[in-house]
């Protein structure tokens, strides 16, 4: 089943809160002067416009990236997020926003590489259109990147983010989602691995973090934006969470400091909060 199109849901706050991780994590391998891979299991189409197409009808960045444009009091990393997404807007206006590939070949020099995987024919085409720039420096694949991540690993500089964002349509990608990281773990045990999850009030959704924990790891954080009371009738996004497995020591403090700021910045009701945890042996 493949009716998800991530256009509709460009620049939301799920968006806000997956490509900022994205942006710290990145920055954060830049800081040493030796290449990195990035791994995108589900890519998406790379890059949307807001003003027309799928992305303008529900508008949901006016939500998300929107409430923070005109922000002018923003933590560092947070700022530098909302810089980022301006450099796609020269004008100034926000028109277009970027997907997580788009993000990551924004921070990428020219060691670095990335690998793209996405199973939507027409998201594959725009995907590819959008990244062809890079040329070998990106490799894209119309194929399932659970499965495919494994060619992968582990990646030849030994540094590497690995993004795992389905679109949880199917409710398999929760069991997914933990199958491919043991799996992945058993392969490249130092890499980063960063898995975007929708709170939603359902069990397997409720449960994804849990299990996540129980992965043989030793360091992860969790990291979860509410922006809203769960609804009445049960159904619906009230926020959504990353968890990474080997963050940078310093993502911990940064977050602690952003995460209230988000939640007054993107609250649509008095249910907003975050969740905030962390463990390093
Ligand atoms: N990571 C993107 C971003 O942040 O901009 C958004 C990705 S969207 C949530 C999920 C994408 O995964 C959709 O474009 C969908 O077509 C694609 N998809 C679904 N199942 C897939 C699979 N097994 N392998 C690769 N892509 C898949």
């Amino acid at each position: 089943m493949l009716s998800y199109r991530h256009a509709f849901h460009a620049g939301n706050h799920a968006d806000v809160l997956k490509h900022l991780v994205e942006t710290m994590l990145l920055d954060y391998l830049n800081q040493k002067d030796k290449p990195w891979w990035y791994i995108d299991t589900h890519s998406g189409a790379g890059f949307y416009s807001l003003e027309e197409g799928f992305a303008s009808k529900k508008a949901e960045y006016r939500e998300g990236i929107a409430r923070l444009w005109h922000a002018n009091d923003l933590p560092a990393a947070l700022a530098r997020y909302v810089n980022l997404i301006k450099s796609f807007n020269p004008d100034g206006q926000l028109r277009f926003y970027p997907g997580s590939p788009m993000v990551a070949e924004r921070l990428m020099r020219d060691e670095d590489r990335v690998r793209l995987f996405e199973l939507h024919p027409a998201d594959f085409e725009l995907l590819e259109d959008n990244v062809c720039h890079l040329r070998k420096m990106a490799i894209v694949q119309k194929a399932d990147g659970f499965a495919g991540l494994k060619a992968f690993l582990p990646p030849p500089p030994r540094r590497a983010l690995v993004l795992i964002d389905p679109p949880y349509e199917v409710k398999e990608d929760y069991h997914t989602v933990e199958k491919t990281l043991k799996d992945a773990l058993t392969r490249f045990a130092t890499g980063t691995y960063a898995v975007w999850y929708p709170c939603l009030q359902r069990h397997d959704s409720q449960q994804l973090p849990e299990k996540l924990k129980q992965l043989p790891i030793d360091s992860w954080l969790h990291v979860a934006l509410h922006v809203q009371h769960p609804s009445a009738d049960g159904f619906g996004m009230h926020g959504s969470g990353m968890f990474v497995i080997n963050p940078p020591w310093t993502l911990h403090a940064a977050l602690q400091e952003i995460m209230p700021v988000l939640v007054e910045y993107l609250a649509i009701d008095s249910g907003a909060d975050f969740v905030l945890e962390h463990v390093s042996r």
